[in-house]
């Protein structure tokens, strides 16, 4: 038989049963004995799912309220000590406080799981930090499971991985290394001889850390530490996702480990290395099925993939989703809205286990046995191949005949900034904000009160109006002197744009843990992108007709508008991004035309769109910022076009963020204290840059001083005459009181500099 297996699936049930519930027992609604039924009940569905799709081993251990990293952590005993609690005998409000924070702590930090949306929690590691095992939580999972009558496969983070991830705090002075796996091992030893003796037999423990580019130090801990974990009585199946790893076949080969997972949807070409190399007495499992997207796969060919495989290694062949189904929308079932032929193209985690069971048929019994579904599969792709609704010739024509040089302005930046310089007449240090305004409890409600048709087209424009309008009278009164509209009618800045363009459409239920109870329901991206009509001109206009000053217009660039989607794979996303960008190009003329001569184009979205693989940046970043200029390609000279990218830690790409070449780039400064500054001033970053001067996550108002400071440190390595000055991020987040008091410290201290710059 040919294993069919799976590392986890969506947690959070078909139609996010587990947030609310999750919600109601954080307001007191729910008791714990409650939130715990919900919990074994999605638990339960799920498993019968996988099982009858002819799943064989099922995992345990991808089930969590709140984050599997947190989860393991807890099981390991490593808590951080801040909190003062018991790790033996943790609680589930305690539990929620590690990840949420409490009156007294801050909540463990979160960051991004390699380069996808889910937010995991980021173990603390200090000169104090300590594991005690309690597995207690995996256990009953395990008991519960086999109670069920299903063979397991528990799935964790592996030691090496987990040691990586986590973020020195105080007192560890060498590598985290060498300080905390000798104390982890031990534990992550002592909770798999756990696993072991309540009768699992296979373990998945996931080191992605191979398929990114840690270095030689972490690769070098592979051989002892998988050396310990060897001995303690279950077999190690090593999963690996994202990206090749087969630059470390002979590693992974040395490990005395019985299996190894490769995801070979992100990475094909690693197939033909692992047939090849890999031993013939251990389990390969190969991901062709793909963890993180909607499509359907094509089952005939990933069945023609997997025979010869499958004649080398006969039975070690197994067979896996990419990656944990985890990053997948649920079920299409649930779907009522979606086009019907859209819908047949597409696959959700329910869908994607049939395929699975589908093409384990194929390899046990011969094709004949899953004759109609093969048939089922080959007109889906066939039609995706051909279909109208994906395929727009004009669209495809333009891209192709853009000519070379498109993607560069008219002039130089030099010359550039001179012609706007001319008519905006902007005093030394302009002052500008990143697009939104506080989205107030009234803007949603008229929103989402308009799209469920309960509010006229009349009302809803009144009330859009009526909010960008005291918005420009804020930023009147302030005096900034490059004001925005403030995005009242945005819900999300991919959304908005999404909803106006062909080529994208929405699902109603294919929503995907972000964090915690936090689900995001990304747009999805089908066919070829074009816009039909203006997105923002009218919104943008009616702001200019409010002041004299130079309203800025706001689009999200063509990285970010793939990236937080899903995007269709049927074409490379270079081809997809230049799409978008002649989309948002068409809406920049006409921004241009209807006198909006600064324009941002928003793209926090590059650094994570950036491959795992540094090998592989430079193409990427080509194509990227190659996307990000022809969006504006056309525009007048006299016409500014600005950039804002958020927390991005961009020290590495600096000369390919100057090759966008946007007149004026606004970043995240605040926080790190202008460190990331430095780096743009020793790189000699050629235009304009507007440094963030406050941090806008925290309803603070900071005092004139602190401000005062960082503006003073970003004089020193931009020359002056290159500055802006602006908040951190977009102010969505926050309310109206603190964002006006916020804003007027900033331009207390800007006017005070101004006038010193004047003598
Ligand atoms: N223009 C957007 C805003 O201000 C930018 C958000 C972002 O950078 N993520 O909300
Ligand atoms: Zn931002």
């Amino acid at each position: 038989m040919n294993t069919f297996h799976l590392s986890g699936y969506p947690r959070i049930g078909a139609k996010r049963e587990l947030k609310f519930a999750v919600e109601a027992f954080w307001k007191g609604a729910k008791t714990e004995a409650e939130l715990q039924s919900v919990a074994a009940e999605i638990r339960r569905l799920n498993w019968a799912a996988q099982k009858a799709a002819g799943a064989d081993l099922l995992p345990v251990g991808d089930f969590s309220f709140y984050d599997h990293v947190l989860d393991l952590l807890c099981a390991l005993g490593g808590i951080p000590k801040r909190f003062g609690f018991d790790a033996a005998n943790l609680s589930l409000p305690e539990y929620f406080q590690l990840a949420r924070g409490n009156a007294t702590q801050f909540a463990m930090e979160m960051t991004k799981w390699f380069d996808t949306n889910y937010h995991f929690i980021v173990p603390e590691w200090s000169a104090d930090t300590e594991f005690k095992v309690n597995a207690k939580n995996l256990i009953a999972q395990i008991k519960e499971a086999k109670a069920q009558g299903y063979d397991i496969k528990p799935t964790l983070v592996g030691p090496v991985t987990l040691a990586w991830l986590g973020k020195k705090k105080d007192g560890i002075n060498c590598r985290v290394k060498d300080l905390l796996l000798p104390k982890l091992l031990p534990a992550y030893a002592q909770l798999l001889r756990e696993l072991a003796a309540e009768g699992a037999d296979w373990v998945q423990i996931d080191e992605p850390i191979l398929a990114a580019e840690a270095g030689s130090a972490w690769l070098d801990a592979f051989a002892p530490v998988y050396q310990e974990l060897s001995g303690t009585g279950v077999c190690i199946l090593v999963g690996t996702y994202f990206a090749s790893v087969a630059e470390h076949l002979d590693l992974l080969k040395s490990l005395p480990v019985q299996g190894l997972h490769i995801d070979c949807v992100r990475a094909p070409e690693q197939l033909a290395v692992f047939a090849e190399g890999w031993p013939k007495d251990r389990v390969l499992s190969v991901g062709l099925i793909d963890g993180r997207n909607v499509w359907r796969a094509n089952l005939s060919k990933v069945i023609a993939t997997l025979e010869p495989v499958k004649a080398k290694l006969g039975e070690n062949l197994w067979i896996a989703p990419s990656c944990s189904l985890l990053h997948s929308p649920q079920d299409l079932a649930v779907e009522e809205k979606l086009d019907g032929e859209i819908k047949s193209w597409m696959a959700f985690a329910a869908q994607k286990l049939v395929e699975l069971g589908v093409v384990k048929r194929a390899l046990e019994q011969g094709k004949d046995a899953v004759q109609a579904e093969l048939a089922a599969s080959d007109a889906a792709a066939a039609d995706r191949a051909t279909n109208k609704l994906i395929h727009n010739d004009a669209v495809k024509a333009r891209v192709a005949a853009l000519p070379k040089g498109a993607d560069q302005r008219k002039s130089p930046f030099a010359e550039r900034i001179k012609a706007q310089q001319e008519w905006m007449k902007l005093p030394a240090l302009p002052t500008t904000t990143i697009g939104s305004f506080p989205q107030t409890t009234e803007i949603r409600q008229a929103r989402a009160a308009f799209k469920k048709g309960e509010l006229s087209a009349a009302d809803y424009d009144a009330a859009m109006k009526k909010e960008i309008a005291y918005c420009v009278e804020v930023q009147e009164k302030l005096e900034i002197d490059v004001p925005v509209h403030g995005e009242a009618e945005r819900n999300d800045m991919v959304e908005y744009f999404g909803e106006q363009l062909s080529g994208y459409c929405f699902s109603q239920f294919g929503w995907v843990q972000s964090y915690g109870s936090r689900c995001v329901k990304p747009p999805i991206i089908f066919g070829d992108v074009s816009r039909p009509n203006p997105m923002t001109v009218y919104w943008s206009t009616y702001a200019q007709s409010l002041t004299k000053r130079p309203m800025k217009g706001m689009l999200t660039g063509p990285v970010t508008m793939f990236k937080w989607s899903f995007v269709r794979d049927d074409i490379p996303l270079s081809e997809v991004a230049k799409q978008i960008a002649l989309a948002l190009n068409d809406e920049v003329l006409d921004l241009e035309k209807a006198g909006i001569k600064v324009i941002q184009i928003d793209e926090p979205a590059i650094r994570e769109a950036m491959p795992l693989k540094k090998a592989q940046w430079d193409e990427f970043l080509a194509w990227a910022c190659e996307s990000f200029r022809l969006s504006s390609t056309g525009a007048e000279d006299s016409t500014q076009i600005h950039t804002h990218m958020c927390y991005s830690e961009f020290n590495d790409i600096l000369p390919a963020i100057a090759s966008m070449d946007a007149d004026v780039i606004t970043i995240e400064t605040s926080r790190s204290d202008m460190e990331l500054l430095t780096a743009f001033g020793d790189f000699k970053y050629p235009n304009d840059i507007g440094p963030g001067v406050y941090d806008i996550h925290s309803p603070r108002v900071p005092t004139e001083a602190e401000v005062e400071h960082l503006l003073r440190k970003a004089m020193e390595v931009v020359p002056v005459e290159r500055l802006w000055v602006n908040p951190d991020c977009g102010l969505k987040t926050r309310g109206w009181k603190e964002t006006i008091e916020q804003l007027e410290v900033m331009m207390a201290v800007t006017k005070k500099l101004r006038q010193e710059l004047a003598k």
